[in-house]
């Protein structure tokens, strides 16, 4: 296996890195100079190179400053990258730069961050810089428009000008046509005809200021005539034609819009963020607090505090798609929307955006986890809300994840850094326990709303009816519920109707013929689907085995099953589904969260975007349908997951006077994250759980990373697993699991094998990964794919 030697650069742990940051290199922004002419290394935004050398060209390149370059026989932008470069290729045979980029350059702070995740996830560093590269189109010259303005010796202001007088009497308001008063004489110049219309455009422009740009069409509209007349009048010379750059004006959000009368326990919460933003220098705080404790509120003061320092403020969020409720609360707060970003947003957008963000003129940004690379010159606050969530970690490509690179980002760029959840990673709570991470509580909910009270339902003891799965408890409480008039939520993750089906005739599965998984019956859109490669067809009439006809059974249910099963013993109750496959848009997500807001939906039945944030005050009662799903599996963090999201699911309820209820249907009521939930105790989970993490050497107190091969032939991959297995290092506290089948054991046709490394904390666990890796070679067909800090393990 090949793997570029630009992948070897320094190593370390995140955290141990933070412990001590090593003081950032100063690097001069003095031009860089090669021996005997100037050599500038040139980071491509491609993977598996490092810097390339080019010559600067007299060009006094910087580090930071993106160029454009050629590679073979493409054209390739770049960023001139890092300290000066002894030559290692011939002289002569350097290209050189072909010009720099009319943007400004990349930040030292924004280049440290990508040399630093390209070490940390062995990634090539040209795959990180592409990231940071995400709107090509921004790089390019802002575009610019024809505009007109009057030649100045027919304006007011331009004659005044010329009598050499501060006359302010010539206020062009005080000329305008419709007043009729001092109206000037037309200077024409002989052999221009002065028609009505061309009349009308001088004095409409006198009444402008001379210096106001005025677009052709604008200009025709504004006085009634055409661009055509507009032209031969420019012809003529009476008008002077411009150009100006298209400079979209970006929204201020005002720190004092609509200011908040805060509790006096969100009020220290809001100052201690406030003085962490105050004092200009890197810091990390842990905001916990339990849903609906006003976390949104206390961090938007840390924004209007850095919007006041005038730096740049960054929101993350785990589904930006999901977050219309915040995007409409932050413009109530500071009178108007943030800038957005995140892979949906269109290319104009992104262009606008980017090159906005890089002059500095954008003040908030919320994005998903690629606006960590945005090209911020003074980010203050960098906002990582619901930080446990797992959306943060990317899967695929750079394996990053964005709540660290977050904190790294901050450190570089001397940036306060909040992580809020109800419910923090363990990560984050080690992190708070050690002292490394200052911890803001808030441990009341807002208002006196109380907690909900949460309570098991015991599958074994109070069973559903035959293939039904409600049992009759949470039956009854659903009717009350919706009686009464208050709003239910019945929670399921699982999309569909249910997530098997096979022949009752043969007993065949109905599997993906492209991965080791079944095929999960949508009923509402009459097709079988694989939730791993989309493949899908329409539901069929025989059995695809045996051709029994009209024997085909569900088995399990899936949230449309159960809204099916809800319509039996309340028929007349408004119900919704809330799944990502039946809505299309997240305008389809708002206008469904709406709805439930005003009341026009009963029982809201749904998957975890369900679960996410939003705020229902007469949602009363939550069901969750199956609270053992996750509870267990191949991940060491499913119960840490499942604790996450039953809190978030629970937290839903109650939010506004009216008290909320919770049942949780298990079989296994007996299981820590049942008994933790049912406990109340916020802590008994984290701090059981961090015990046990302990004993195990597993994060975040050991190091995991994870090795994925995957190829077309199954013999092959086992070999290729087999060989690495050998060849791993035999050190002290690095240990390799496997090879083992992964759980997806096929997935789109190709078979995949897993190692799973588990290093002491004090162990570099890059460094052996790469001497190991670097002396493995494999075939073409066989793909290795390497995750620090797995967090999926399908
Ligand atoms: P969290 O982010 O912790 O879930 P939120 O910030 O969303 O909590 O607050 C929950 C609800 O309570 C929101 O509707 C919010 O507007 C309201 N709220 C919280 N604090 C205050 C406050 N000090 N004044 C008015 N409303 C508040
Ligand atoms: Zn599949």
């Amino acid at each position: 296996m090949k793997i570029s030697e630009t992948m070897f650069c320094t190593s370390g742990d995140l955290l141990a890195s933070l412990a001590s940051p090593e003081t950032a290199e100063e690097e001069s922004q003095k031009p860089l100079k090669g021996e005997g002419g100037r050599i500038v290394p040139v980071l491509l935004p491609l993977p598996l190179i490092g810097p390339y050398d080019y010559l600067d060209p007299g060009l006094d390149l910087c580090p930071g400053d993106f160029v454009r370059v050629s590679l073979g026989r493409r054209e390739v932008k770049g960023v001139v990258w890092g300290a000066e470069r002894a030559g290692e290729v011939a002289f002569e045979k350097l290209k050189a730069v072909q010009e720099r980029l009319d943007v400004p350059p990349m930040t030292e702070a924004l280049r440290q961050t990508i040399d630093w995740i390209a070490a940390y996830t062995l990634s090539p560093q040209g795959a990180v810089l592409r990231m940071a590269m995400s709107a090509p189109a921004a790089l390019e010259s802002p575009t610019t428009s024809l505009i007109y303005r009057l030649a100045p010796a027919l304006h007011p202001q331009g004659q005044a000008h010329a009598r050499d007088s501060d006359d302010e009497t010539a206020q062009p308001e005080e000329k305008t046509c419709e007043t009729g008063q001092e109206e000037l004489e037309i200077p024409w110049p002989k052999g221009v005809r002065a028609t009505a219309a061309r009349q009308r455009i001088v004095r409409f422009l006198q009444g402008m200021p001379l210096d106001y740009p005025m677009a052709p069409a604008l200009l025709a509209t504004e006085t009634g005539t055409s661009p055509a007349v507009v032209r031969g009048l420019a012809e003529t010379g009476l008008l002077e034609r411009g150009q100006q750059e298209d400079r979209v004006p970006i929204n201020s959000p005002n720190p004092h819009f609509a200011v908040p009368n805060l509790t006096e326990r969100q009020a220290n919460a809001a100052q201690d963020l406030c003085k962490a933003v105050d004092s200009g220098a890197f810091s990390v705080a842990l905001l916990e607090g339990v849903t609906g404790s006003g976390k949104t509120e206390v961090y938007f003061e840390a924004i209007a505090q850095c919007l006041q320092q005038n730096r740049q403020i960054l929101v993350l969020l785990p589904e930006i798609a999901l977050s219309a409720q915040w995007l409409d609360r932050f413009a109530r707060r500071f009178g108007v929307p943030p800038e957005v970003w995140h892979s949906d947003v269109g290319q104009a957008a992104r262009r606008r955006t980017w090159r906005a963000i890089a002059e500095g003129r954008v003040a908030v940004t919320v994005g998903a986890r690629s606006a960590l690379f945005l090209p911020y010159p003074d980010l203050g606050l960098i906002i990582v809300d619901e930080e446990h969530e797992q959306a943060f970690k990317q899967e695929e490509g750079v394996g990053y994840h964005a709540r660290d690179m977050a904190v790294l980002r901050g450190r570089y760029a001397s940036a306060a850094v909040v992580l809020a959840s109800a419910t923090p990673s363990l990560e984050s709570q080690a992190n708070a326990e050690s002292g490394r991470y200052r911890h803001v509580l808030l441990p009341e909910r807002h208002g006196g709303a109380q907690l909900p009270k949460i309570e098991a339902i015991d599958l074994r003891v109070a069973k559903p009816g035959r293939g039904q799965f409600l049992s009759p408890a949470l039956r009854e409480k659903l009717l009350k519920t919706v009686e009464a008039g208050e709003q239910a939520m019945l929670f399921l993750n699982r999309r569909g109707y249910a997530p098997l089906t096979l022949c009752r005739t043969c007993g065949h599965r109905l599997e993906c013929p492209n991965c080791s998984a079944w095929l999960v019956d949508h009923r509402l859109r009459r097709i079988l689907q694989c939730h791993h490669c989309g493949h899908s067809m329409p539901y069929p009439e025989q059995c695809p085995a045996c051709g029994a006809e009209g024997d085909l059974a569900a088995c399990g249910p899936g949230v449309e099953r159960i809204a099916e099963e809800v319509k039996t013993f309340l028929p007349e109750s408004r119900m919704a589904l809330m799944v990502s496959d039946l809505l299309r848009s997240p305008k389809d997500v708002a206008a469904l969260v709406a709805q439930m807001a005003r009341r026009e939906i009963d029982i809201l039945i749904g998957t975890q975007i369900m679960a996410k944030g939003h705020h229902f005050p007469f949602l009363t009662l939550v069901g969750v349908v199956d609270a053992d799903l996750g509870l267990s599996g191949e991940d060491f963090r499913a119960s840490e997951r499942s604790w996450q999201l039953l809190n978030q699911v629970a937290g839903r309820a109650g939010r506004a006077e009216h008290p909320g209820h919770v049942l949780l249907q298990t079989y296994e009521p007996e299981n820590p994250v049942i008994q933790a939930l049912l406990s109340g105790d916020r802590d008994r989970f984290p701090r059981e759980e961090l015990i046990r993490r302990h004993r195990a050497g597993m994060p975040p107190f050991g190091r995991l990373a994870a090795l994925l091969l995957s190829g077309p032939d199954a013999a092959q991959v086992d070999e290729c697993a087999l060989l690495l297995a050998r060849r791993a290092p035999r050190e002290d506290g690095f240990q390799v699991m496997g090879p083992a089948p992964a759980p997806l054991s096929i997935l789109r046709g190709q078979h995949r094998r897993r190692l799973l490394v588990k290093a002491h904390k004090d162990c570099s666990l890059q460094q052996h990964l790469r001497a190991w890796l670097s002396d493995v070679k494999l075939p073409h067909a066989v793909r290795l794919r390497v995750d620090i800090d797995p967090h999926g393990f399908l």
